[in-house]
């Protein structure tokens, strides 16, 4: 028999299982890497196709998405939930991926660094690596260019250039296509700014400010501060800014103190937001950011109440810094993360010294190419240091 709370743990591995395998999961379009080639896989004599996740050579090396494991090797690719890895089964060999880690293993082999992609929020493999491990042959056809895998016992039937005119028209067509989406992506980068711990007298200012440049940003704010600037957080809705909350106390001991209090807290922040903006928002940000506070009976009851939690990959350090020192280290760290096609969710404080450099970041993040936008709560993603994707 299924109680609720089964069906309720089945639907979060799926969630999971959706989140890192779906394709419909692009919740950010990221740019791909502009340095990326395209690359055409053929199984013994069968060119595989792909939807939008094609796979790509980038500094030497064959990325394909991990879903498509499945059908390219001809192997069993299960998601494990509680170790964030993923397990490839074929012939009675299991290769174990760590995704998070870039890490992979087998029985009786230590775990090595594999060096993992993510493009759109795919996550991406080298192919030569895997393959091998399940002793296929691997050769590499430079000039379409086409990776061959080739099964052991297997009796091919086509010669290079026979597979050439025989795939010659699907080639060509894949190659338009790659060509008019890297256009597109090139337009699609999107950057978030978000404001903890408002609504504060800058709170104006700074929504003067988002609006004087036609952007959008995320507040995360505290409870009885909201009753304290009710028109600016109206205004933020009015603005189509997106709001979340960031606990009542903001003290450690009370947020902290058991899951319940945690809970507690998020509920009277979101109620109170709801009653002053008509918007009911399961977007929250713990106080302190998720590590090392929120241990898994934590994320656990936010998981159970569907809550939305955001960190941040970008750290302004606002509250210690310079004006210039804050414009600086989030320069430089977006700018890391655009190597790496990453997002950027860049954490600020709803405070005078941060409205003030404000246009100077909004300016740079416009020339680097970033749309800024609001946080999503169709286009959730995840973006939290305990790589926990139920929040
Ligand atoms: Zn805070």
């Amino acid at each position: 028999m299924f109680s609720v709370r089964n069906i309720a743990t089945y639907f979060f591995i799926l969630c999971s299982f959706l989140l890192l395998f779906n394709p419909l999961y692009t919740a950010v379009k990221a740019a791909s890497f502009s340095n990326s080639q395209l690359i055409f896989i053929v199984v013994n004599d069968e060119l595989i196709a792909f939807s939008d996740d094609h796979p790509f050579v980038l500094e030497g090396l064959t990325y394909v998405p991990l879903r498509s494991l499945s059908t390219i090797l001809g192997a069993d690719v299960m998601y494990d939930q509680n170790e964030h890895a993923v397990r490839v089964h074929k012939d009675g060999q299991v290769l174990t991926i760590h995704v998070f880690e870039n890490t992979y293993e087998s029985e009786g082999m230590e775990r090595k660094f594999l060096p993992i992609k993510m493009v759109d929020n795919r996550t991406y493999v080298p192919l030569r690596l895997v393959a091998e491990f399940f002793q296929l042959q691997v050769d590499f056809y430079e000039d379409i260019p086409l990776v061959r895998l080739i099964e052991r016992y297997n009796d091919l039937q086509y010669s290079y250039e026979e597979l050439l005119s025989q795939y010659k028209e699907q080639i060509e067509i894949e190659k338009q296509k790659w060509q008019v989406n890297k256009t597109l992506e090139k337009k699609g980068k999107t950057a978030y700014l978000t404001f903890d711990d408002g609504p504060t007298a800058s709170t104006s200012q700074i929504l003067d400010i988002l609006q004087n440049y036609h952007v959008q940003a995320t507040f995360f704010m505290i409870e009885p501060k909201i009753w304290n600037y009710q028109e600016e957080v109206k205004r933020m809705i009015a603005e189509n800014h997106a709001i979340g909350s960031h606990s009542v106390t903001h003290q450690k001991n009370i947020v902290y103190k058991n899951p319940k209090s945690l809970l507690e807290e998020m509920q009277k922040t979101r109620d109170t937001l709801y009653t002053i903006t008509g918007v009911d928002s399961r977007l929250i940000r713990v106080p302190y950011g998720s590590k090392p506070y929120l241990t898994a009976p934590f994320r656990n009851v936010l998981a159970e109440h569907h809550f939305q939690v955001w960190d941040w990959n970008v750290d302004s350090n606002d509250w210690r810094f310079t004006k210039e020192e804050i414009l600086n280290t989030v320069k430089k760290q977006v700018k890391k993360l655009n190597e790496k096609n990453i997002t950027p969710v860049i954490l600020f404080h709803d405070r005078k010294e941060t409205a003030e450099i404000l246009p100077a970041i909004i300016e740079f993040l416009q020339a680097e190419g970033y749309e800024l936008k609001a946080h999503d709560s169709e286009q959730h993603f995840m973006v939290n240091f305990w790589n926990d994707e139920r929040l």
